[in-house]
């Protein structure tokens, strides 16, 4: 036991005094990158496509890759993008970046604004960059631009996804179908970058275990028998007993799971009817859940399941005809990261950027696909990382209003993009760097 702590103590010792003779040369490099990572920044964020429409951006992602000189597969799994460098033997360190956008107005007055429209189901919709994956493309292209001018410090291969479809929870599990660790190395590691409008630039956040939920959807189909308004002894009325089962959904949460279990059930909407005096015979309500663990998932569809069959029955409905209980297979499974990975991160982002500006943040209840590439039989070691996107002094400003920093997905989001960027170059360059060094 003693010894193994002394050895353990040996080996912190002297990564750590290895791993400090390159800060300034990865300091440095990034400084050069970042310029450069900035104007393709403004470009994509000028020219943001939605979820599965990546046509462009993934054309302009290969090329980013070629020119680094990575092998590139275009269109992997949709519009995906795969690049491998090979410099070496030693492990395999996978990065990722998501390319996908909202279709959401954007209302910064940014120079170089979003004023475009896409079609989505039919309708034209304004598109813009709400969630900083324009930033997380430009940090990722600037880090592997630093990665091969700094080849001679590290051996190994990295293995680097541009992702289509992270809003909509596709593209990690289309990647994953398509062979992403069958056809190409298998990573050693795996790390991303979301930015977070909560943390200043210069700062990351970061915590081992769960940082994101998992996200299910549910459906649930009420029946009734339908009639007129005037005559409801004549009819069992969908529209009450769904009423009955939203009220009692609540009780989930606050009544059957522990209170140190979190969970998450909304219902998000409700549709029944046509007109005041019809009474209809069906009701379609739509749920998001979310959760940690798989024991917490399966308690809250099982009681799901059981509150909507007991207020059929309350209503006389009979055993035939209670509700539909329809859960989306396609679901996003919560981010947990690797408590050894996290650890490593930590130190080395702590020697580029100082241990008080590495932030341990909370888990979200918000869904992220990048969880699924932990979750293969590969078991592959994955670190999602928060990267600070607002300036101290806007910050400050905000705080003295009592306000706070527009959040992810709003049309008025405001990151300081130059400095987010220079701190994701340069904490990420110290990650591969740290984790597969010479
Ligand atoms: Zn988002
Ligand atoms: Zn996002």
């Amino acid at each position: 036991m003693k010894l193994k702590l002394l050895s353990s103590l040996l080996v912190m010792v002297v990564q750590t005094g290895v791993f400090a003779q390159s800060v300034e040369i990865i300091k440095a490099e990034a400084e050069k990158q970042t310029g450069y990572a900035l104007e393709l920044c403004k470009h994509l964020h000028a020219n943001p496509e939605l979820s599965f429409q990546e046509f462009e951006t993934s054309k302009r992602m290969a090329s980013e890759l070629e020119q680094i000189g990575f092998e590139v597969t275009r269109n992997f799994g949709g519009n995906s993008v795969i690049g491998v460098f090979r410099n070496g033997d030693g492990p395999t360190v996978m990065l990722r970046t998501d390319m996908d956008a909202l279709p959401v107005e954007e209302k910064t007055g940014f120079d170089f604004a979003s004023i475009k429209t896409a079609d989505l189901n039919g309708d034209e919709v304004a598109v813009m960059h709400a969630c900083g994956h324009d930033i997380h493309m430009s940090t990722w292209t600037g880090t592997l631009r630093s990665l091969v001018d700094l080849k001679d410090e590290w051996s190994g291969n990295l293995l680097v996804i541009a992702q289509q479809a992270e809003e909509y929870s596709g593209g990690a599990g289309q990647a994953i179908e398509a062979g992403l660790f069958s056809k190409f190395p298998v990573p050693d590691y795996a790390l991303a970058y979301h930015i977070n409008p909560e943390l200043e630039t210069g700062q990351i956040g970061l915590r081992g275990g769960p940082v994101f939920a998992g996200v299910k959807t549910v459906e649930i189909t009420v029946y009734g028998v339908g009639g007129h308004g005037a005559y409801p002894q004549k009819c069992i009325d969908p529209i009450v007993i769904a009423s009955r089962i939203v009220t009692d959904l609540q009780t989930i949460v606050s009544r059957e799971l522990s209170p140190t279990e979190p969970a998450v059930v909304t219902v998000g909407s409700i549709h029944g009817g046509t007109r005041p005096n019809i009474i209809p015979d069906e009701v379609k309500m739509e749920l998001t859940l979310r959760y940690f663990s798989d024991e917490t998932i399966k308690k809250v569809i099982a009681a799901i399941e059981r509150i909507s069959a007991a207020a059929a029955k309350t209503a006389g409905m009979p055993d035939d005809k209670l509700p539909k209980v329809f859960v989306d297979p396609a679901e996003t499974p919560p981010v947990l990261n690797d408590n050894e990975l996290s650890a490593d991160v930590i130190g080395f982002a702590s020697d580029v950027i100082g241990a008080e500006n590495i932030i341990e943040t909370q888990p979200e209840m918000v869904g992220e696909d990048f969880g699924k590439y932990g979750l293969t039989p590969e078991d592959v070691p994955i670190c999602l990382i928060w990267l600070g996107s607002t300036s101290p002094e806007l910050m400050a400003k905000l705080k003295a209003e009592g306000l706070r920093p527009s959040p992810l997905h709003s049309p008025t989001l405001t990151p300081d993009y130059e400095n987010t960027i220079k701190t994701g170059i340069e904490v990420m360059t110290a990650n591969v760097i740290g984790l597969i060094k010479k």
